[in-house]
């Protein structure tokens, strides 16, 4: 198989083409299978003609002799009748003259002959009407004493063919004489018996040598090779019988057979002669009609199979088109499949098949490279392929990309099972398209949904977003549940020429989780901010030299009891004080190590300087509550909390882990096996930020938390909302009846300091007792407390 396509590599670049190959070979097999018949059919015609050639001379050499015998008897009856003759007789004996030659003529016409005359026994011609008489009673005369009345005599140098009978009356009164002159006329009759185009000649011996004589100016002249070995080929033939000139398909063939001649004078023989060039004369139009249409039969297989072939290769060509095509990713059908029912037909079809096959195939790999299999709507590659041609258009700068997010999906989809919660992105993002049904949208990850929208400019963006995210957040209906979402959103930059989709849907996820971290439902993207957090990101790897450098520092904020008016505790609060930029927040670098993981390590840090600081604290006479922060992340790693557990251990006094309450509510399990461990350690649990999140504090309950912190959007707007002083009071009273004190953070002015402290809150931290300091700060604000707190006594 391999060897037949390597070997077509040797044939010059017109052979490579089937359908030349397949002519020349139809061709040269046409040509070869004619060649072969007409060999064949030569050689057997050849040797077959030569037996019938031989056959037919032979036949032809009996014929002669019985006609020459025939011809004979019938001159002699002729002459025998006429020597009967009474009148003919008489005038013999009267030697009327006359009479003789009137009767002698009167027989020679009629029996067509060349010679008559009648002689007296000694041999004078005593009547005859031809001139050449003479010379031939002068040749019979001599027979007549051999006694031989017959036979072919050479007269005045032609043959003739002479008869006599004696005339009797009663005695021998004389001889009649008739002659035929062997001419070409003779030959051509004789000639004439056979089929074969045989030619008749009389030959003479004289002097030793076999010669033509019936070589009239009619006859055709001997061809060559008879003609130069004239001689010997009569010798021959005189004794064996048909002699055959050149071997074997000779070209000529020749029979002699001797005649007996008049009174032994010279031999003659008839030469019999067969020359198959002239034979075949008359075939020649024949063999070129035939070589014609051979020709023509040539032409018709090559014009026949050059067709043929091209109805092979033609839908080989297309099929190779289109097997390119398909390489190329067209679909490009067979266009001869249907329609024919040949081999080629079969393939064509299969091979359209197939092709729809890999193409509905692709369709489907495409599909689903492009959509969610979830929900079946866009994914985020389909989101950017629908805004990256939007960006195409002119109108790019006018292309946004918004994120809208479920607040807290990882929950909802706990309660109701993932199919429903795909279902509910699902509808909400019908529910968006309804809306806007210009909005290209898409799933860019499990809880969120993007849109490509066009807007004026950022402004009016943000309203659409608004708009419909208020929209989504009414109540959705899944089957029986009745699903209250909230929904953060995120906006991208408007769409500048060159902006790729890939980087506005990331705008718009970093303005969602930034709209997350600040508590607002809905942000932009602030390409500042993010560049200041890319930095925190950048100085991670710096973070950790930091660490092992003691670059870390901690400052303490005190958190002042109403009810003694004291300072009993403080917030532990890490700094990082870098060689170029100075100090920085937490804000800027905690929520990254948070993302690396370094803040297992930046916290293991925080709480034993806490530890080191409450130590000389309590030995300078201070007995405070260290409280320190636990990244959201610790709280279901065990592994960490051993490790914390192993530090506080060594504490002085009383050690507070603050733990922000959405960490609580996002992991209650973990959040509740740990909580329990540190209350067992005698380790306080204090819920930090409550009121930024969800805020559930029946939830709280389970947890064995010993403090909750009032986050500063709760706190800050007390005093000038009522509804907001409300929220706060009733929490207060909540948590106290659940057994937690209530501190509450970011306190900024007395009068907020007063309110609570009428509303039962049992701690204060903020600005308006003490920002943050360092140990020695600290120790110094705690010598000289009674003077520093600008706080009534509680009633
Ligand atoms: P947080 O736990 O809510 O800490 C209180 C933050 O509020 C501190 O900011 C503090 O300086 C600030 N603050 C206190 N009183 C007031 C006030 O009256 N008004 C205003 N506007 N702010 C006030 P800071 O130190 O920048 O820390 C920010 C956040 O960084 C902390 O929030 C905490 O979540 C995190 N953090 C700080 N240190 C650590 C730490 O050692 N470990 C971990 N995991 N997180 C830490
Ligand atoms: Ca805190
Ligand atoms: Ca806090």
């Amino acid at each position: 198989m391999n060897a037949i396509f390597t070997s077509t590599r040797q044939f010059s670049p017109m052979f490579r083409r089937l359908q030349t190959r397949l002519t020349v070979l139809y061709a040269a097999l046409f040509g070869v299978v004619l060649l072969g018949l007409a060999l064949t059919v030569q050689a057997a015609g050849s040797g077959h003609a030569g037996r019938i050639v031989q056959s037919d001379m032979a036949a032809a050499g009996e014929v002669f002799d019985r006609l020459w015998a025939v011809r004979s008897e019938r001159l002699e009856a002729g002459a025998k009748l006429l020597s009967k003759d009474f009148g003919f007789r008489e005038a013999m004996a009267t030697r009327d003259s006359a009479t003789i030659a009137s009767a002698v003529d009167n027989l020679r016409d009629r029996l067509g002959l060349d010679l008559a005359f009648v002689m007296s026994p000694d041999g004078l011609l005593l009547a005859a009407s031809d001139p050449g008489a003479n010379a031939a009673a002068a040749v019979v005369a001599q027979a007549l004493d051999d006694g031989e009345p017959m036979g072919v005599a050479t007269i005045a140098g032609a043959p003739y063919q002479v008869v006599s009978a004696p005339i009797m009356a009663p005695d021998l009164t004389g001889w009649i004489v008739f002659a035929v002159r062997l001419d070409r006329r003779q030959m051509k009759a004789l000639e004439g018996l056979s089929a074969l185009p045989l030619e008749a000649s009389i030959a003479q011996r004289s002097q030793g040598r076999w010669r033509l004589v019936t070589a009239a100016a009619d006859a055709p002249s001997l061809a060559a090779p008879l003609r130069d070995g004239f001689d010997g080929l009569v010798s021959q033939s005189l004794n064996r019988g048909t002699t055959t000139l050149g071997g074997k398909g000779a070209p000529a063939m020749v029979l002699a057979r001797p005649l007996k001649t008049l009174g032994g004078g010279g031999e003659v023989a008839l030469v019999l002669s067969y020359l198959r060039a002239r034979a075949l004369a008359p075939y020649a139009p024949m063999t070129w009609l035939i070589a014609g249409v051979g020709l023509l039969g040539m032409a018709l297989v090559v014009a026949g199979s050059w067709a043929l072939a091209r109805g092979v290769t033609r839908p080989i060509t297309a099929l190779t088109h289109a097997a390119h095509a398909l390489q190329r990713g067209d679909l490009e059908r067979v266009p001869e499949a249907e329609g024919r029912r040949d081999e080629v037909g079969v393939l064509a079809r299969g091979f359209n098949a197939m092709a729809e096959a890999v193409a509905d195939r692709e369709r489907r790999i495409s599909h689903a490279a492009f959509h969610d299999p979830e929900t079946g709507m866009p994914n985020r590659l389909g989101l950017e392929r629908a805004a990256k041609a939007m960006l195409e258009q002119p109108s790019a700068d006018s292309v946004f990309v918004a994120a809208l997010s479920v607040d807290r999906f990882a929950r909802v989809r706990g309660a109701i099972g993932h199919e429903l919660a795909a279902a509910l992105l699902d509808g909400l993002r019908s529910r968006a398209t309804g809306l806007r049904p210009d909005w290209a949208p898409g799933r860019i990850s499990t809880d969120m949904l993007g849109v490509a929208f066009h807007a004026t400019d950022t402004r009016a963006a943000a309203a659409e977003v608004e708009a419909v995210r208020l929209e989504l957040e009414k109540a959705v209906r899944l089957g029986e549940h009745l699903i209250d979402v909230r929904i953060t959103a995120g906006l991208s930059s408007p769409g500048v020429t060159g902006a790729t989709a890939t980087v506005m849907i990331k705008e718009a996820d970093c303005a969602l989780d930034a709209a997350r971290a600040d508590g607002r439902p809905l942000a932009a993207f602030d390409a500042r901010a993010y560049a200041a957090s890319a930095a925190g990101l950048s100085l991670m790897p710096e973070l950790r030299e930091a660490m092992a450098a003691d670059q870390l520092t901690v400052v303490h904020q005190p958190k002042y009891d109403l009810r003694t008016q004291t300072v009993t505790g403080v917030e532990t609060l890490v700094r990082w004080t870098h060689p170029r930029r100075g100090v920085l927040s937490p804000d800027l670098f905690i929520p990254m190590a948070e993302e690396t993981g370094d803040v297992r390590a930046l916290t293991e840090r925080v709480l034993a300087i806490a530890v080191a600081d409450q130590r000389r604290l309590t030995a300078a006479g201070h007995d405070l509550l260290f409280s320190i922060n636990l990244s959201g992340r610790l709280v279901d790693d065990a592994g960490a909390i051993d490790t914390l557990l192993e530090i506080a251990g060594e504490a002085a006094g009383r050690i507070c882990l603050e733990i922000t309450e959405t960490a609580v509510i996002e992991k209650p399990e973990a959040a509740l096996v740990n909580i329990r461990r540190l209350a067992a350690a005698g380790v306080a649990v204090s819920i930090d930020d409550y009121g930024s999140g969800l805020s559930s504090l029946s939830y709280l309950k389970r947890m064995e938390a010993d403090e909750l912190k009032l986050d500063r959007s709760l706190v800050s707007e007390i005093t000038r909302s009522a509804k907001d002083a409300l929220l706060v009071r009733s929490t207060i009273e909540l948590a106290h009846s659940l057994g937690l004190k209530v501190v509450a953070e970011g306190v900024e002015h007395t009068d907020e300091v007063a309110l609570l402290a009428a509303m039962g809150c049992d701690m204060v931290q903020g600005y308006c007792i003490a920002r943050p300091m360092t140990y020695d700060k600290l120790l110094a604000h705690l010598e000289a407390e009674p003077a520093a707190v600008p706080v009534a006594k509680r009633a």
